[in-house]
Protein backbone atom coordinates (compact mmCIF):
# COMPACT_ATOMS: atom_id res chain seq x y z
CA UNK A 1 0.00 0.00 0.00
CA UNK A 2 1.31 3.53 -0.99
CA UNK A 3 1.08 6.17 1.53
CA UNK A 4 -0.53 9.06 0.02
CA UNK A 5 1.25 12.20 -0.86
CA UNK A 6 -0.51 15.53 0.20
CA UNK A 7 0.64 18.13 -2.76
CA UNK A 8 -1.82 20.40 -1.81
CA UNK A 9 0.03 21.32 1.39
CA UNK A 10 3.57 19.84 0.87
CA UNK A 11 5.96 22.51 1.73
CA UNK A 12 9.05 22.58 -0.08
CA UNK A 13 12.16 23.28 2.04
CA UNK A 14 14.71 25.83 0.39
CA UNK A 15 17.82 24.91 0.52
CA UNK A 16 20.11 27.88 1.96
CA UNK A 17 23.41 28.55 2.92
CA UNK A 18 22.88 30.15 6.31
CA UNK A 19 20.40 28.87 8.99
CA UNK A 20 17.21 30.31 9.34
CA UNK A 21 17.37 32.66 12.32
CA UNK A 22 13.60 32.74 13.05
CA UNK A 23 12.46 30.69 15.92
CA UNK A 24 10.03 28.29 15.56
CA UNK A 25 7.28 28.46 18.41
CA UNK A 26 6.24 25.08 20.07
CA UNK A 27 2.30 24.93 18.50
CA UNK A 28 -0.10 25.97 21.16
CA UNK A 29 -2.03 23.12 22.60
CA UNK A 30 -5.78 23.05 22.10
CA UNK A 31 -7.80 23.03 25.41
CA UNK A 32 -9.94 20.20 23.89
CA UNK A 33 -6.81 17.87 24.11
CA UNK A 34 -7.93 18.47 27.85
CA UNK A 35 -10.67 16.63 29.17
CA UNK A 36 -13.31 18.70 31.32
CA UNK A 37 -11.78 17.74 34.71
CA UNK A 38 -8.29 18.69 32.97
CA UNK A 39 -9.47 22.03 32.08
CA UNK A 40 -10.74 22.95 35.18
CA UNK A 41 -7.62 21.53 37.21
CA UNK A 42 -5.38 23.67 35.72
CA UNK A 43 -7.48 27.04 35.81
CA UNK A 44 -7.73 26.59 39.13
CA UNK A 45 -4.26 25.75 39.61
CA UNK A 46 -3.83 29.32 38.48
CA UNK A 47 -5.67 30.45 40.91
CA UNK A 48 -9.23 30.85 38.75
CA UNK A 49 -12.45 29.86 40.04
CA UNK A 50 -13.39 26.61 38.36
CA UNK A 51 -16.17 27.84 36.40
CA UNK A 52 -14.04 29.57 34.05
CA UNK A 53 -13.23 26.09 32.48
CA UNK A 54 -16.83 25.89 32.15
CA UNK A 55 -17.05 29.33 30.33
CA UNK A 56 -14.18 28.30 27.95
CA UNK A 57 -16.03 24.86 26.69
CA UNK A 58 -19.52 26.87 26.80
CA UNK A 59 -18.10 29.81 24.36
CA UNK A 60 -16.14 27.33 22.04
CA UNK A 61 -19.26 24.57 21.61
CA UNK A 62 -22.74 26.38 23.01
CA UNK A 63 -21.11 30.18 20.85
CA UNK A 64 -18.53 28.56 18.31
CA UNK A 65 -15.85 30.71 19.65
CA UNK A 66 -12.59 31.06 17.79
CA UNK A 67 -10.75 33.17 19.61
CA UNK A 68 -10.50 34.02 23.26
CA UNK A 69 -10.73 37.38 22.50
CA UNK A 70 -14.76 36.94 21.47
CA UNK A 71 -14.96 35.18 24.96
CA UNK A 72 -17.24 37.82 26.66
CA UNK A 73 -16.32 38.49 30.49
CA UNK A 74 -13.15 36.67 30.40
CA UNK A 75 -10.55 38.96 32.73
CA UNK A 76 -7.71 40.15 30.69
CA UNK A 77 -4.88 38.69 32.81
CA UNK A 78 -6.42 35.21 31.96
CA UNK A 79 -7.33 35.89 27.92
CA UNK A 80 -3.64 36.84 27.70
CA UNK A 81 -2.30 33.82 29.68
CA UNK A 82 -4.64 31.19 27.59
CA UNK A 83 -3.49 33.01 24.37
CA UNK A 84 0.08 32.44 25.35
CA UNK A 85 -0.51 28.94 26.49
CA UNK A 86 -3.75 27.73 24.41
CA UNK A 87 -5.51 27.95 21.12
CA UNK A 88 -9.16 27.57 20.35
CA UNK A 89 -8.15 28.59 16.46
CA UNK A 90 -10.68 26.37 13.43
CA UNK A 91 -8.74 24.39 10.79
CA UNK A 92 -9.24 26.21 7.59
CA UNK A 93 -11.29 24.95 4.84
CA UNK A 94 -10.06 23.55 1.88
CA UNK A 95 -12.90 22.89 0.07
CA UNK A 96 -16.20 22.65 0.37
CA UNK A 97 -19.38 20.94 -1.53
CA UNK A 98 -23.09 20.88 -1.45
CA UNK A 99 -24.95 17.88 -2.50
CA UNK A 100 -28.20 18.76 -4.87
CA UNK A 101 -30.66 19.14 -2.45
CA UNK A 102 -28.72 20.47 0.40
CA UNK A 103 -28.86 17.88 2.39
CA UNK A 104 -25.39 16.86 2.45
CA UNK A 105 -22.47 19.20 2.68
CA UNK A 106 -18.65 17.66 2.51
CA UNK A 107 -15.76 19.68 3.82
CA UNK A 108 -12.04 19.11 3.88
CA UNK A 109 -10.62 20.54 6.71
CA UNK A 110 -6.83 21.32 6.83
CA UNK A 111 -4.82 20.42 10.51
CA UNK A 112 -1.75 21.50 8.60
CA UNK A 113 1.73 19.93 8.01
CA UNK A 114 0.06 18.32 4.66
CA UNK A 115 -2.60 16.65 6.46
CA UNK A 116 -6.33 17.19 5.84
CA UNK A 117 -9.30 15.12 7.16
CA UNK A 118 -13.50 14.92 5.68
CA UNK A 119 -16.09 15.44 7.64
CA UNK A 120 -19.84 15.08 6.26
CA UNK A 121 -23.10 16.92 7.62
CA UNK A 122 -26.47 14.78 6.49
CA UNK A 123 -29.68 16.91 7.31
CA UNK A 124 -30.90 13.16 8.48
CA UNK A 125 -30.12 10.05 9.82
CA UNK A 126 -28.71 7.80 7.33
CA UNK A 127 -28.92 4.70 9.49
CA UNK A 128 -32.85 5.32 9.97
CA UNK A 129 -35.07 5.61 7.44
CA UNK A 130 -37.98 5.96 9.95
CA UNK A 131 -36.57 9.49 10.63
CA UNK A 132 -37.40 11.44 7.40
CA UNK A 133 -39.03 14.46 7.90
CA UNK A 134 -37.52 14.61 11.68
CA UNK A 135 -35.25 17.10 12.82
CA UNK A 136 -31.84 15.30 12.39
CA UNK A 137 -28.69 16.60 11.62
CA UNK A 138 -25.74 14.14 11.59
CA UNK A 139 -22.31 14.67 11.34
CA UNK A 140 -19.86 11.97 10.14
CA UNK A 141 -16.42 12.35 11.46
CA UNK A 142 -12.82 11.52 10.96
CA UNK A 143 -10.43 10.44 13.25
CA UNK A 144 -7.23 9.33 11.56
CA UNK A 145 -5.71 11.04 8.52
CA UNK A 146 -5.53 7.67 6.39
CA UNK A 147 -6.26 4.40 7.25
CA UNK A 148 -4.01 1.47 8.22
CA UNK A 149 -6.67 -0.75 7.50
CA UNK A 150 -6.02 -1.36 3.87
CA UNK A 151 -9.65 -2.23 2.69
CA UNK A 152 -10.14 -2.62 -1.15
CA UNK A 153 -13.23 -0.52 -1.48
CA UNK A 154 -12.45 2.13 0.70
CA UNK A 155 -10.89 5.57 -0.69
CA UNK A 156 -9.22 6.15 2.64
CA UNK A 157 -7.83 2.48 3.31
CA UNK A 158 -5.91 3.09 -0.55
CA UNK A 159 -4.42 6.32 0.72
CA UNK A 160 -2.68 4.17 3.78
CA UNK A 161 -1.90 5.71 7.18
CA UNK A 162 -0.51 9.46 8.23
CA UNK A 163 -1.25 9.87 11.78
CA UNK A 164 -4.23 9.57 14.46
CA UNK A 165 -5.65 12.56 15.41
CA UNK A 166 -6.15 14.51 18.57
CA UNK A 167 -9.21 14.59 20.43
CA UNK A 168 -9.11 18.23 19.56
CA UNK A 169 -8.53 17.59 15.77
CA UNK A 170 -11.90 15.47 15.39
CA UNK A 171 -13.76 17.87 17.61
CA UNK A 172 -12.70 20.42 15.30
CA UNK A 173 -15.00 18.50 12.56
CA UNK A 174 -18.13 18.91 14.76
CA UNK A 175 -17.33 22.54 16.16
CA UNK A 176 -17.14 23.74 12.62
CA UNK A 177 -20.64 22.81 11.42
CA UNK A 178 -22.07 23.90 14.74
CA UNK A 179 -20.94 27.00 13.66
CA UNK A 180 -22.35 26.81 10.46
CA UNK A 181 -25.24 26.22 11.73
CA UNK A 182 -25.06 29.82 13.43
CA UNK A 183 -27.62 28.87 16.30
CA UNK A 184 -30.42 28.04 13.77
CA UNK A 185 -32.15 25.39 16.18
CA UNK A 186 -33.67 23.49 13.15
CA UNK A 187 -29.77 23.05 12.14
CA UNK A 188 -28.21 21.81 15.62
CA UNK A 189 -26.15 18.85 15.33
CA UNK A 190 -28.54 15.98 16.99
CA UNK A 191 -25.81 12.86 16.04
CA UNK A 192 -22.67 11.97 15.37
CA UNK A 193 -21.35 8.85 13.72
CA UNK A 194 -17.58 8.15 13.33
CA UNK A 195 -17.89 6.75 10.56
CA UNK A 196 -15.05 9.23 8.31
CA UNK A 197 -11.67 8.39 7.70
CA UNK A 198 -9.62 6.03 9.84
CA UNK A 199 -10.60 3.19 12.30
CA UNK A 200 -11.61 5.15 15.15
CA UNK A 201 -10.73 2.26 17.65
CA UNK A 202 -7.26 2.10 16.30
CA UNK A 203 -7.18 5.47 17.67
CA UNK A 204 -9.28 4.70 20.54
CA UNK A 205 -8.03 6.93 23.50
CA UNK A 206 -8.37 10.59 21.26
CA UNK A 207 -11.70 8.71 19.88
CA UNK A 208 -13.00 8.21 23.47
CA UNK A 209 -11.93 11.61 24.86
CA UNK A 210 -13.91 13.22 22.13
CA UNK A 211 -17.12 11.04 22.90
CA UNK A 212 -16.67 12.31 26.30
CA UNK A 213 -17.02 15.89 25.39
CA UNK A 214 -19.73 15.28 23.01
CA UNK A 215 -21.88 14.26 25.50
CA UNK A 216 -21.23 16.30 28.35
CA UNK A 217 -23.04 18.64 29.59
CA UNK A 218 -19.94 21.36 29.69
CA UNK A 219 -19.47 20.31 25.96
CA UNK A 220 -21.74 19.45 23.71
CA UNK A 221 -24.40 17.67 25.65
CA UNK A 222 -26.07 15.33 23.01
CA UNK A 223 -27.35 11.92 24.17
CA UNK A 224 -24.91 9.30 24.32
CA UNK A 225 -27.90 7.17 22.29
CA UNK A 226 -26.78 10.10 19.23
CA UNK A 227 -23.68 8.62 19.08
CA UNK A 228 -22.11 5.58 16.52
CA UNK A 229 -18.65 4.19 16.39
CA UNK A 230 -18.34 2.07 13.47
CA UNK A 231 -15.20 -0.38 13.86
CA UNK A 232 -13.48 -2.79 11.35
CA UNK A 233 -13.58 -5.09 13.76
CA UNK A 234 -10.89 -4.79 16.40
CA UNK A 235 -11.63 -7.17 19.29
CA UNK A 236 -9.79 -5.63 21.96
CA UNK A 237 -10.99 -1.86 21.10
CA UNK A 238 -14.71 -3.19 21.44
CA UNK A 239 -13.99 -5.04 24.59
CA UNK A 240 -12.53 -1.64 26.05
CA UNK A 241 -15.79 0.33 24.94
CA UNK A 242 -17.66 -2.36 26.52
CA UNK A 243 -16.24 -1.42 30.19
CA UNK A 244 -16.59 2.17 29.50
CA UNK A 245 -20.26 1.81 30.39
CA UNK A 246 -21.52 4.26 27.71
CA UNK A 247 -24.53 4.10 25.78
CA UNK A 248 -23.24 4.49 22.40
CA UNK A 249 -23.76 2.63 19.32
CA UNK A 250 -21.62 -0.08 17.51
CA UNK A 251 -21.51 -0.68 14.15
CA UNK A 252 -19.26 -3.41 13.10
CA UNK A 253 -18.24 -3.35 9.42
CA UNK A 254 -18.52 -7.07 8.15
CA UNK A 255 -18.74 -6.68 4.63
CA UNK A 256 -18.54 -10.54 3.60
CA UNK A 257 -20.84 -13.89 4.97
CA UNK A 258 -17.28 -15.75 5.21
CA UNK A 259 -14.10 -15.36 6.41
CA UNK A 260 -12.07 -16.01 3.21
CA UNK A 261 -14.21 -13.50 0.94
CA UNK A 262 -13.78 -11.29 4.63
CA UNK A 263 -9.59 -10.84 4.67
CA UNK A 264 -9.55 -10.37 0.78
CA UNK A 265 -11.91 -7.51 0.97
CA UNK A 266 -10.24 -6.38 4.45
CA UNK A 267 -6.14 -7.22 4.52
CA UNK A 268 -5.90 -6.02 8.46
CA UNK A 269 -8.88 -8.87 9.53
CA UNK A 270 -6.55 -11.68 8.92
CA UNK A 271 -6.18 -12.30 12.47
CA UNK A 272 -9.89 -12.09 13.62
CA UNK A 273 -13.09 -14.72 12.37
CA UNK A 274 -16.45 -13.64 11.91
CA UNK A 275 -17.58 -15.81 14.78
CA UNK A 276 -15.27 -13.99 16.64
CA UNK A 277 -16.94 -10.33 15.89
CA UNK A 278 -20.37 -11.99 16.05
CA UNK A 279 -19.25 -12.97 20.09
CA UNK A 280 -18.09 -9.61 20.60
CA UNK A 281 -21.06 -8.05 19.10
CA UNK A 282 -23.28 -10.44 21.36
CA UNK A 283 -20.45 -8.72 24.57
CA UNK A 284 -21.88 -5.46 23.62
CA UNK A 285 -25.22 -6.40 23.83
CA UNK A 286 -25.42 -7.76 26.91
CA UNK A 287 -23.20 -5.08 28.44
CA UNK A 288 -24.89 -1.96 26.85
CA UNK A 289 -28.90 -3.46 26.27
CA UNK A 290 -27.94 -1.70 22.78
CA UNK A 291 -28.84 -3.20 19.17
CA UNK A 292 -25.62 -3.26 17.78
CA UNK A 293 -25.40 -3.37 13.89
CA UNK A 294 -23.61 -4.91 11.32
CA UNK A 295 -22.33 -2.45 7.89
CA UNK A 296 -22.21 -4.95 5.17
CA UNK A 297 -20.89 -2.92 1.82
CA UNK A 298 -22.56 -4.47 -1.55
CA UNK A 299 -20.10 -5.42 -4.29
CA UNK A 300 -21.21 -6.30 -7.39
CA UNK A 301 -20.61 -10.20 -8.14
CA UNK A 302 -18.35 -10.08 -5.14
CA UNK A 303 -20.25 -10.00 -1.91
CA UNK A 304 -24.07 -9.79 -3.06
CA UNK A 305 -25.35 -13.14 -3.98
CA UNK A 306 -28.36 -14.94 -2.62
CA UNK A 307 -26.09 -17.88 -1.33
CA UNK A 308 -24.01 -15.39 0.65
CA UNK A 309 -27.14 -13.52 2.16
CA UNK A 310 -28.32 -16.80 3.35
CA UNK A 311 -24.72 -17.18 5.23
CA UNK A 312 -25.16 -13.93 6.53
CA UNK A 313 -28.29 -14.55 7.62
CA UNK A 314 -27.20 -17.82 9.19
CA UNK A 315 -24.69 -15.76 11.20
CA UNK A 316 -26.34 -12.96 12.67
CA UNK A 317 -29.63 -14.40 12.90
CA UNK A 318 -31.08 -14.49 16.46
CA UNK A 319 -28.81 -11.66 17.78
CA UNK A 320 -30.08 -8.08 18.94
CA UNK A 321 -28.54 -7.09 15.57
CA UNK A 322 -29.05 -5.03 12.36
CA UNK A 323 -27.55 -5.14 9.24
CA UNK A 324 -26.92 -2.18 6.95
CA UNK A 325 -26.36 -2.33 3.79
CA UNK A 326 -24.50 0.27 1.65
CA UNK A 327 -24.43 -0.06 -1.67
CA UNK A 328 -20.97 0.52 -3.27
CA UNK A 329 -19.90 3.92 -3.73
CA UNK A 330 -16.73 3.71 -6.51
CA UNK A 331 -13.74 5.11 -5.55
CA UNK A 332 -10.17 4.93 -7.02
CA UNK A 333 -10.76 1.32 -6.26
CA UNK A 334 -10.25 -0.78 -9.27
CA UNK A 335 -12.02 -3.53 -10.63
CA UNK A 336 -14.99 -2.85 -7.79
CA UNK A 337 -18.75 -2.09 -9.87
CA UNK A 338 -21.96 -1.19 -7.51
CA UNK A 339 -24.98 -3.64 -8.03
CA UNK A 340 -28.22 -2.43 -9.80
CA UNK A 341 -31.25 -1.15 -7.42
CA UNK A 342 -32.60 -4.69 -8.51
CA UNK A 343 -29.77 -6.74 -6.47
CA UNK A 344 -29.60 -4.46 -3.68
CA UNK A 345 -33.25 -4.96 -2.95
CA UNK A 346 -32.74 -9.20 -3.81
CA UNK A 347 -30.31 -9.27 -1.48
CA UNK A 348 -32.14 -6.86 1.18
CA UNK A 349 -35.15 -9.24 0.79
CA UNK A 350 -33.31 -12.43 1.29
CA UNK A 351 -31.95 -11.44 4.69
CA UNK A 352 -35.56 -10.44 5.56
CA UNK A 353 -36.98 -13.47 4.88
CA UNK A 354 -34.93 -15.26 7.36
CA UNK A 355 -35.56 -13.17 9.83
CA UNK A 356 -32.37 -10.35 9.95
CA UNK A 357 -33.59 -7.17 10.63
CA UNK A 358 -31.65 -5.23 7.37
CA UNK A 359 -32.35 -2.02 5.24
CA UNK A 360 -30.40 -0.08 2.73
CA UNK A 361 -28.53 2.80 4.31
CA UNK A 362 -30.19 6.17 2.95
CA UNK A 363 -28.60 7.38 -0.31
CA UNK A 364 -29.39 11.22 0.03
CA UNK A 365 -25.96 12.53 -1.30
CA UNK A 366 -24.04 9.38 -1.42
CA UNK A 367 -21.59 10.16 -3.31
CA UNK A 368 -20.05 12.70 -0.47
CA UNK A 369 -21.82 10.66 2.45
CA UNK A 370 -20.92 7.18 2.13
CA UNK A 371 -17.44 7.44 0.23
CA UNK A 372 -15.07 9.44 2.76
CA UNK A 373 -11.78 9.37 1.58
CA UNK A 374 -12.99 10.48 -1.60
CA UNK A 375 -13.02 14.14 -1.54
CA UNK A 376 -9.15 14.48 0.12
CA UNK A 377 -8.21 11.78 -2.74
CA UNK A 378 -10.13 14.22 -5.67
CA UNK A 379 -8.66 17.25 -3.99
CA UNK A 380 -5.06 15.69 -4.04
CA UNK A 381 -5.65 14.39 -7.35
CA UNK A 382 -6.45 17.70 -8.88
CA UNK A 383 -4.09 19.64 -7.36
CA UNK A 384 -1.62 17.71 -8.37
CA UNK A 385 -2.40 17.55 -12.08
CA UNK A 386 -0.72 21.56 -12.35
CA UNK A 387 -4.01 22.36 -13.72
CA UNK A 388 -6.04 25.14 -11.18
CA UNK A 389 -8.91 23.03 -9.70
CA UNK A 390 -12.23 23.47 -10.92
CA UNK A 391 -15.21 24.71 -8.78
CA UNK A 392 -18.21 22.50 -9.12
CA UNK A 393 -21.65 24.54 -9.39
CA UNK A 394 -21.98 24.57 -5.40
CA UNK A 395 -18.15 23.64 -4.15
CA UNK A 396 -15.36 25.77 -3.28
CA UNK A 397 -12.16 24.48 -5.08
CA UNK A 398 -13.82 21.57 -5.34
CA UNK A 399 -13.33 19.05 -8.75
CA UNK A 400 -16.49 18.84 -10.63
CA UNK A 401 -16.22 15.18 -11.16
CA UNK A 402 -16.95 14.28 -7.67
CA UNK A 403 -20.04 15.91 -7.49
CA UNK A 404 -21.39 13.06 -9.89
CA UNK A 405 -24.06 10.74 -8.08
CA UNK A 406 -25.57 13.62 -6.14
CA UNK A 407 -29.27 13.04 -5.00
N1 LIG B 1 -13.06 2.33 9.84
C1 LIG B 1 -14.39 2.23 10.26
C2 LIG B 1 -15.19 3.50 10.11
C3 LIG B 1 -14.94 4.30 8.86
S1 LIG B 1 -15.49 3.56 7.34
C4 LIG B 1 -15.09 1.06 9.57
O1 LIG B 1 -14.53 0.52 8.63
O2 LIG B 1 -16.16 0.68 10.03
C5 LIG B 1 -17.26 3.75 7.53
C6 LIG B 1 -18.08 2.78 6.69
O3 LIG B 1 -18.03 3.14 5.30
C7 LIG B 1 -17.59 1.35 6.79
O4 LIG B 1 -18.67 0.49 7.04
C8 LIG B 1 -16.97 1.15 5.45
O5 LIG B 1 -16.94 -0.19 5.11
C9 LIG B 1 -17.85 1.96 4.53
N2 LIG B 1 -17.24 2.29 3.25
C10 LIG B 1 -15.99 2.71 3.01
N3 LIG B 1 -15.79 2.93 1.69
C11 LIG B 1 -16.95 2.63 1.07
C12 LIG B 1 -17.37 2.66 -0.29
N4 LIG B 1 -16.56 3.02 -1.26
N5 LIG B 1 -18.64 2.30 -0.54
C13 LIG B 1 -19.48 1.93 0.45
N6 LIG B 1 -19.13 1.88 1.75
C14 LIG B 1 -17.88 2.23 2.06
FE1 LIG C 1 -10.18 2.01 7.27
FE2 LIG C 1 -12.84 1.73 7.59
FE3 LIG C 1 -11.77 2.43 5.20
FE4 LIG C 1 -11.42 -0.03 6.10
S1 LIG C 1 -13.40 0.92 5.56
S2 LIG C 1 -9.84 1.27 5.20
S3 LIG C 1 -11.23 0.33 8.28
S4 LIG C 1 -11.72 3.62 7.07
Amino acid sequence: MTRASVPCRTLVPMVTETPPTTLVMPAREHILDRSPEALRALLEGWGEPGYRADQLSRAVFAHGATEFASIPGLPAALRARLEERFRIAPPEVLARVTSEDGATTKVLLDLGGGAAVEAVRMAYDPEDASSAGRARVTLCVSTQVGCAMGCTFCATGQQGFTRNLTTSEILAQVLHFVREADGDPSRRVTNVVFMGMGEPLANYAHTLEAVRWLVDERGLHLRQRGITISTVGLRSGIRRLVAEGLQVNLTISLHAPDDELRRELIPAAAGTTIDELVESAREYIAATGRRVTFAYALLDGVNDGEEQARRLASRVRGLQAHVNLIPYNPTAGEGLRRPTRERVRAFLRTLQSLGVNATVRIERGAAIAAACGQLRTDVERERASANAPRTSPRGEGFPEASARGFA
